[in-house]
């Protein structure tokens, strides 16, 4: 069995504390891997690491830093395809949906590679005589992230590089569930020319968190995850002076109005609700069908749901893979269980699938997809975030009563409406108490420039993360006012309040 330890300092380092965590390959229950699980002092070797990186990285140039930026750029363009696979083979989702992940990480690389312009800071000249006024951004120092198993290498990246771009160093703890992608993305960022010590991975669980959120020398925590650790993770590391940006858990609402072509919005709903096997926190998890179309937007998505292909991953025929873990599989069926006991209509049942044709898959994670029908708030498939290939439907008379859903929810991450009515999705958009917003587009997720964020339980904390957010999170701001004094001039004594 393979063991995987730290990259700390730019290198491989063997872990010493002892303690290791099963890593599986959800497609067939085996378990070719463990993870370290860092002791606190592991955790300090790393920001000490980072620590020491930071004294020069923090003063290099942009021009070094975007030299590193582009050419690391071009390593991960040619090892997508290897860490789409390391993906697949520890968290289970298809090769071509990892593939994605991949793309849409290296788009806040690419964001990250035009960092002069974003750090070129503002200037007024002569705002009093002789007098000028600069903004600047500069680095915070050493910066934490702490990832999910769900996109083992988009989650880092939407961190990683534009911290170290603005002139941080980073200590980056991933999912211990699936740590290889990850691991691997640091590996090349040294084969790329990063300078030992800049981007650290230190694996581990709840003893690595803690030790990160309170250790005095980190200066900011990038945190996304359910909203339980999230909302703990904002805590402590106020409680320690840090700045945090923590994302949260989400139910995802996907409103169809009465003149929505059905047929575009069941091919959405079952793209959103089953790719990546529901494990996405932009999933749709809940379509809310309003007036009379819910019976054949049902229909129409029962019927696709039962034409899906589940199978291993790796298998480039296989359109949903197995979840994460044996546990989370039997716990998402119980959600189906319990929908049915408290009286939803099951229309399509998942529990219980098994792959054919394929032996070595009988104890992967596999489940079916299912659709829930009739579901009311009340019920824990509508209350909990199952994170599963689970659809609810639940059905309302107008627009007013499906909004009023959707605003009372305790999550805001994103939603989307379908419509063919400009008027009503108007509305929609500026009604709506949610971060992310699609307008017959079922997963918003943002493209890298803008940035990505939920409101209430799915963010604790102010920034949204990457784009502009994620610059103005990763940087402090200090403003200089300089004067040079003619020196014809005396300067006078005056002990009032400066005025221009
Ligand atoms: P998780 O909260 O269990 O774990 C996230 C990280 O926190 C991991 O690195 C884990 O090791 C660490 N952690 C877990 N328990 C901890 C504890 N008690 N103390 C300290 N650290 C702890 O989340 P997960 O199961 O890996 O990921 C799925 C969740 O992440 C879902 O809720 C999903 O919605 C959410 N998510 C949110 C976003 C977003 O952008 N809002 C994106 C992806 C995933």
């Amino acid at each position: 069995m393979k063991t995987l330890g730290h990259w700390i300092g730019g290198k491989a380092v063997e872990s010493v504390s002892g303690n290791v965590g099963p890593v599986y390959d959800p497609a067939t229950g085996t378990q070719p891997t463990q993870v370290a699980l860092a002791s606190a002092e592991e955790v300090d070797s790393a920001v000490d690491a980072a620590r020491r990186a930071y004294a020069e990285w923090s003063v290099s140039s942009l021009a070094r830093r975007t030299a590193f930026l582009f050419k690391y750029r071009e390593l991960l363009d040619a090892h997508r395809d290897e860490i789409a696979a390391l993906i697949t083979s520890e968290h289970g989702k298809v090769h071509s949906d990892a593939l994605g992940e991949v793309a849409r990480g290296m788009e806040i690389l690419e964001l990250a590679c035009g960092i002069p312009e974003k750090l070129k800071g503002e200037l007024s000249t002569q705002v009093s005589t002789r007098v000028d006024v600069a903004s600047i951004r500069q680095p915070l120092g050493v910066v934490a992230g702490i990832t999910p198993f769900n996109f083992p290498a988009m989650v880092p990246m939407w961190m990683f590089p534009l911290a170290i771009a603005c002139g941080n160093t980073f200590v980056l703890k991933p999912s211990e569930k699936d740590p290889s992608a990850p691991y691997r993305l640091a590996e090349l960022a040294a084969e790329a020319g990063l300078p030992d010590g800049v981007l650290n991975v230190v694996n581990g669980d709840k003893t690595a968190v803690d030790r990160l959120l309170s250790h005095p020398d980190v200066a900011g925590v990038s945190f996304v995850g359910s909203t339980p650790i999230a909302k703990y993770i904002q805590s402590e590391a106020v409680a320690h002076g840090k700045r945090v940006q923590a994302l949260g858990g989400a139910k995802n609402h996907m409103l169809v109005l009465p003149d929505a072509d059905l047929d575009f919005a069941a091919d959405n709903a079952i793209n959103a609700a089953y790719g990546s096997a529901g494990e996405r926190c932009m999933a749709v998890s809940v379509v809310v069908a309003v007036g009379d179309t819910g019976d054949e937007l049902v229909a129409k998505i029962a019927d696709r749901a039962h034409k899906l292909r589940i199978g291993p991953g790796d298998d480039p025929s296989s359109e949903m893979g197995p979840l994460i873990t044996r546990e989370h599989r039997d716990k998402v069926a119980s959600y189906v269980g319990g929908a049915r006991d408290q009286g939803a209509d099951v229309v399509v049942d998942g529990t219980g699938y098994t792959v054919e044709g394929r032996p070595e898959c009988a104890d992967g994670f596999f489940i079916g997809v299912s659709l829930l029908d009739k579901v009311s708030p009340d019920m824990d498939a509508y209350r909990d975030e199952i994170f599963g290939p689970v659809l609810c439907v639940v059905r309302a008379d107008t627009y007013d009563e499906a909004i009023a859903l959707i605003n009372g929810s305790r999550w805001g991450n994103g939603t989307a409406v379908f419509t063919r009515d400009g008027g009503a999705a108007r509305r929609f958009q500026l009604e709506v108490e949610a971060g992310m917003v699609g307008i017959n587009v079922p997963i918003p997720v943002p493209v890298g420039h803008h940035s990505f964020g939920g409101w209430k339980d799915s963010l604790f904390g102010d920034l949204h993360i990457y784009g502009n957010d994620g610059i103005a999170f990763y940087t402090r701001g200090k403003v200089i006012t300089t004067r040079w004094p003619d020196p014809a001039e005396s300067g006078g004594i005056n002990l009032g309040f400066p005025t221009s």
